[in-house]
């Protein structure tokens, strides 16, 4: 396993390109720690399978470098990479058995018969297809022949990453949540490095250590889920993830206090000058709904099962509070905002808070 440097990578699919829009990847610098869980989260077309592409050797930076435990791989094909790669659609050998497409990446690389045997059996109960060992490939169904593409990205232990796009998309949503499950305990036992794309939210909290968000051909925050949760750096990672998202509100700031309207909301620290619009941030989970506070009218209430979202409309903006399954709306509801979960944005990047 290894340790992976992305260093100051950018790239474009253009021949020459010239301003920022033109990169897919706009500037990426980042450290893969050897043995982390990663997931690349982001929006459809924000440059994650060219990241994971270039990682894997499938697609050659315009610019930087890509180093392995130091080494420089930038010019290395896949296979000098020794990766193993699971992509969103089956690659598999329709004519071969489900058994011997899991052992042909073994075999390809020598590996004695009997750990060939050992390793495929393991990996088929994984992925449960034990029952299926004999069967050609070609007679199965999307599920099953993706069930096996990742199976080929798991039965090898040699590999210094295994890297995996979107993997589940065409995998039904119970066996989905087995499969996840099983990838990380699978991350636990051998402690893989493993970076993993996808642009579900819930999929990437639950398979990852550290959630890398991208946007728009940059990474924008890397983190906890939980840090990504309280402290998004950027307003986009607070819609992007969270349920609904964070409430984004334009203020305008006087010391320790932010204006919304005619409402004064008190900050939890004095934040720090910076350019550009202001804007107030607070998940809707720290929006307390009762008889005290800013009023607001409200146009929805939600029932989302465990609990309630209230649409409401405050000082002209739409807002979301999240409360609990039995509470009820008051007749002229108000909302308070819990300091704790109060952020400040200047351009749309997190502001300090000073004492
Ligand atoms: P994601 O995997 O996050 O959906 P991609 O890395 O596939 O995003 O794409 C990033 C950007 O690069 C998008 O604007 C996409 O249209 C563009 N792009 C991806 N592949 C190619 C390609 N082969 N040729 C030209 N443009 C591409
Ligand atoms: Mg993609």
């Amino acid at each position: 396993m290894a340790r992976i440097d992305v260093n100051h990578i950018r790239h474009s699919y253009l021949p020459n390109p010239k301003k920022d829009s033109d990169f897919a990847l706009k500037e990426v610098h980042h450290t893969f720690e050897d043995g982390g869980a990663y997931a690349l989260l982001g929006p459809s077309g924000c440059g994650k399978t060219t990241l994971l592409n270039i990682i894997s050797g499938l697609l050659h930076p315009s610019h930087g470098q890509l180093l392995f435990n130091g080494k420089d791989v930038t010019n290395l094909s896949t296979q000098e990479r020794n990766i193993a790669q699971v992509f969103q659609f089956p690659v598999i050998y329709d004519t071969m058995t489900v058994y011997d497409n899991l052992a042909f990446p073994l075999r390809n690389r020598r590996v004695p018969e009997a750990d060939v045997d050992r390793k495929v059996r393991e990996t088929l109960d994984m992925i449960d297809l034990a029952s299926l060992a004999k069967k050609k490939a070609r007679g199965l169904t999307a599920d099953q022949k993706q069930k096996i593409s990742l199976g080929r990205g798991l039965v090898r232990s040699d590999v210094n990453a295994i890297l995996f796009d979107e993997p589940l998309t065409v995998i039904d949503p119970h066996m989905k949540w087995v499969l996840r499950s099983q990838l990380k305990q699978l991350h636990r036992r051998f402690a893989y490095t493993m970076v993993y794309v996808t642009h579900d939210q819930t999929e990437a909290l639950t398979f990852a250590d550290r959630v890398v968000v991208m946007y728009d051909g940059e990474i924008v925050q890397i983190g906890t889920p939980a840090e990504l949760f309280e402290r998004p750096r950027h307003t986009f990672v607070g819609y992007f993830i969270g349920s609904p998202g964070m409430n984004v509100l334009p203020v305008a700031l006087e010391g320790r206090t932010a204006k919304l309207g005619s409402q004064r909301i008190e900050l939890p620290g004095t934040p720090k000058a910076e350019a550009g619009p202001v804007e107030l941030g607070i998940r809707p989970e720290y929006v307390r709904l009762g008889r005290e506070g800013m009023a607001v009218s409200v146009s929805k209430v939600e029932d989302v099962g465990r609990h309630k979202v209230v649409r409401a409309n405050l000082e002209g903006k739409e807002i979301a509070a999240v409360i609990g399954e039995d509470d009820e709306v008051p007749a002229e509801p108000k909302v308070r905002f819990e300091p704790a979960g109060i952020n400040i944005y200047a351009d749309s990047w997190r502001v300090e808070m000073g004492a």
